[in-house]
């Protein structure tokens, strides 16, 4: 069998689930089970509706709802020939009837709690699998609605649950292997799930993709089909580089990353459960079916190029502590990082010498705070506007002359902070934000100008 997760824009419009159904259909033979998100943008209005409601303002939250209704209820209709639109409309009216008389009385209360929150926002995930398993069964696929919830199966962590893993595999069993036994198509919801007594849970934003990979893995799948609305992986941002090419196929720990970097195809974590079990895990186009795409796989076969990919994080502050102090003394960086986590400020590159320290953080607005507790210590600098760019690639492990490289290809731009990753996989450095296009356009002409048919496009 195979897993399919579509994402919200795969099926977010009556034009983009008979696109779906299309590609489902294809792959028949295979026995899929779907997974879907919910419509795009939909999530994002469930929690806008959560929160006015959780405020007191009940019109403002039903407004919102009513806006979301009429784009189910226009897709549905689209979709379906009379009787099943009947059928399925009557389905939705019921949903949407609850949902507001569940913002109604959340407003009334005027407060909202995580748990109630995570019941409203589900809405999006049990609403489009309602309409995708009624599209499929109007286009020849034998689809049955598979209740998120009854396999999902998390703690009581709401909004970011926990799945547990070995009930989540015997609920599958029970639940999904019957129908795919039988033939049947199960689709279900994505990022939902349900504690085992029942109570709805989410399982974090973008959760999706960890649901299409629990289901995956617990189903001991060929494959998992992660479809999107981009060709897969690219070496470097496109918008930057037009050649930029197609990754073919990336180590999970490669994914990971860029992923960081924020490559935003999907959060490699996410997949974990099957790459685990050697379940590769594709990356795939719904509005291009016929490009491969990218392949994630545990490890990748050894290439002839140096890097896989180019990333940039852009949006960077260095922080440099200096102190006299620290010569020769030890708890100094102890006492450093130690303002930082009282601040929760999250440290990305680390670089020290004898008497200073540099570190990059996000640029964010508890900088002023952390300084005020750092100049306690030592004299302290900052430079924002600061990008870090990163070059990730397995094969540069134990290679030499890598560093000499990267750095002739960049050696007009002054860069600021360097460091190799402990992963040896990855070498980073520090520049200004206006250097970034730059830098990624030398490194790229350096690196990606003939590069390895077996692993790029
Ligand atoms: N619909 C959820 C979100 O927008 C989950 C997902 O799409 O993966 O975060
Ligand atoms: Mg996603």
């Amino acid at each position: 069998m195979i897993v399919m997760k579509f994402g919200g824009t795969s099926v977010e419009d009556a034009i983009a689930v008979d696109r779906i159904a299309g590609i489902v259909r294809s792959r028949l033979a295979e026995h899929p089970l779907v997974v879907v998100s919910a419509m795009s943008k939909v999530t994002d209005g469930l929690l806008a509706m959560a929160a006015a409601a959780g405020k007191g303002d009940g019109d403002k939250a039903v407004d919102l709802c009513h806006q979301v209704r009429e784009r189910h209820y226009a897709t549905a209709g689209e979709l379906l020939h009379t009787g099943l639109f009947t059928e399925v409309h009557g389905k939705l009216q019921t949903e949407f009837e609850s949902l507001e008389h569940l913002l109604r009385g959340i407003s009334a209360v005027g407060e909202l709690t995580p748990r109630t929150a995570d019941y409203v926002v589900s809405f999006g995930e049990r609403l489009s699998s309602i309409i995708v398993t009624a599209a499929f069964a109007g286009r020849e696929i034998p689809a049955t609605l598979l209740d998120a919830r009854k396999v999902i199966i998390t703690d009581r962590q709401h909004g970011r649950a926990v799945p547990q893993v070995e009930e989540i595999n015997h609920a599958l069993q029970l639940h999904a292997q019957p129908l795919i036994a039988a033939g049947r198509v199960p689709v279900m919801g994505g990022f939902i799930g349900s504690t085992r007594d029942g109570i709805t849970t989410t399982i974090g934003r973008g959760g999706s993709d960890f649901s299409a990979a629990l289901a995956g893995a617990g189903l001991h799948a060929e494959r998992i089909e992660i479809w999107t609305d981009v060709d897969g992986m690219k070496t470097t941002d496109p918008r930057i580089c037009p050649d930029a090419h197609r990754i073919k196929v990336i180590s999970f720990d490669e994914a990971a990353e860029l992923a960081y970097f924020g490559a935003k195809v999907l959060h490699p974590a996410t997949v974990l459960p099957a790459v685990e079990q050697n379940i590769p895990v594709l990356v795939l186009n719904s509005r291009n079916p016929s490009n491969e795409g990218t392949r994630i796989v545990a490890r990748t076969p050894k290439s002839k190029s140096l890097f896989k990919a180019i990333a940039a994080k852009q949006r960077i502050t260095i922080i440099e502590i200096v102190a006299a102090r620290m010569l020769m003394a030890h708890g100094f960086l102890a006492a450093v990082f130690e303002i930082f986590d009282r601040h929760r400020c999250a440290i990305d590159i680390v670089s020290t010498s004898e008497v200073s320290i540099s570190v990059t953080v996000d640029s964010n607005e508890a900088i002023p705070a952390i300084a005020a507790d750092l100049e306690k210590l030592a004299y302290v600098k900052f430079s924002g506007r600061q990008a870090i760019i990163c070059l990730v690639g397995e094969s540069i492990r134990e290679r030499p002359g890598v560093a000499a490289q990267v750095f002739d290809a960049v050696k007009d731009i002054n860069v600021r902070m360097i460091s190799q990753g402990a992963s040896e996989i990855n070498m980073s450095f520090v520049v200004e934000e206006t250097d970034v296009p730059a830098a990624i356009k030398r490194l790229h002409a350096r690196f990606f100008s003939e590069v390895d048919p077996e692993v790029f496009d």
